[in-house]
């Protein structure tokens, strides 16, 4: 991706297991319709299966560019005998940007732990693909004060990665999918902790975007924008209908 996509917000559509060749196609083609927003980085994760329909769905966008996201990648790279796998090579073959790695739900159904998240992180650069790693404290880690603690025990996987590039979604497991928004003063204080952290583990120098995620709506983006270190937004629900999804994109352009 290009040097460009470090000053712009992002705003990514996770459409986790929703989606249909035919819906799909009518969502991409509303998206190009889009007026041109130079101050946003679009992408849109859709189920594995779609992914190479988006993929080829999106390179006839004019005004903006679509990026194409993975949901989740194989912790095995290559080929192989790793029956349902796909690897982080696949991914960039069918034109994949961006991969989610460690969504809550990956650990909430999967049991996915940091270790799992480490292989796959290093596999995704490998395939020259951008790893958007996503933290966040459960309410009852919040409720006890521990959610610092948790997120830097989330964060300690990009030590040492041979990259300048981090991406990371702060997305509070109590506030996704639930409608539950975290205040601006916990979102700021989150994310300004996050871009210290980054910057102790990975070095100065390094581009970094943090974005926020959890309920994320059309009539809450442009305050969430409007909050110091968020550089986007990871949005569920909400993107997957484009009169939803288009107004966070304007909220980020005009943020
Ligand atoms: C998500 O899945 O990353 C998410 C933030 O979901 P929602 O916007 O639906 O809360």
């Amino acid at each position: 991706m290009d040097g460009s996509v470090w000053q712009q917000k992002w705003v990514i559509g996770n459409w986790k297991m929703n989606g249909r060749l035919q819906d799909n196609n009518a969502l991409v083609h509303n998206l190009r319709t889009l007026p041109e927003m130079p101050r946003v980085c679009i992408g849109i994760a859709p189920p594995t299966v779609y992914l190479l329909q988006a993929f080829n769905a999106v390179q006839i966008v004019l005004d903006n560019p679509i990026r194409t996201c993975a949901q989740d990648v194989s912790r095995f790279a290559g080929k192989g005998a790793y029956t349902g796998e796909v690897s982080a090579e696949m991914l960039a073959d069918v034109g994949v940007d961006i991969v989610l790695i460690g969504h809550s739900e990956r650990s909430l159904y999967f049991n996915e732990k940091n270790d799992t998240q480490r292989h796959k992180i290093e596999n995704v650069l490998k395939a020259g693909i951008t790893p958007l790693l996503c933290v966040g404290e459960s309410l009852e880690e919040r409720e006890d004060g521990r959610e610092k603690e948790a997120v830097a025990y989330q964060l300690s996987v990009l030590k040492g990665l041979p990259t300048k590039n981090f991406v990371v979604a702060y997305e509070p497991v109590w506030a996704i999918g639930t409608g539950k928004v975290a205040t601006k003063e916990q979102i700021a204080d989150m994310h300004e902790f996050i871009y210290r952290e980054v910057l102790l583990l990975c070095g100065e120098g390094v581009n970094i975007r943090v974005l926020y995620g959890g309920s994320v709506n059309e009539k809450n983006a442009a305050e969430i924008f409007s909050v110091p270190h968020v550089d986007g937004a990871l949005v569920g629900g909400a993107s997957l209908k484009y009169e939803s999804f288009s107004a966070i994109i304007r909220a980020a352009q005009e943020a």
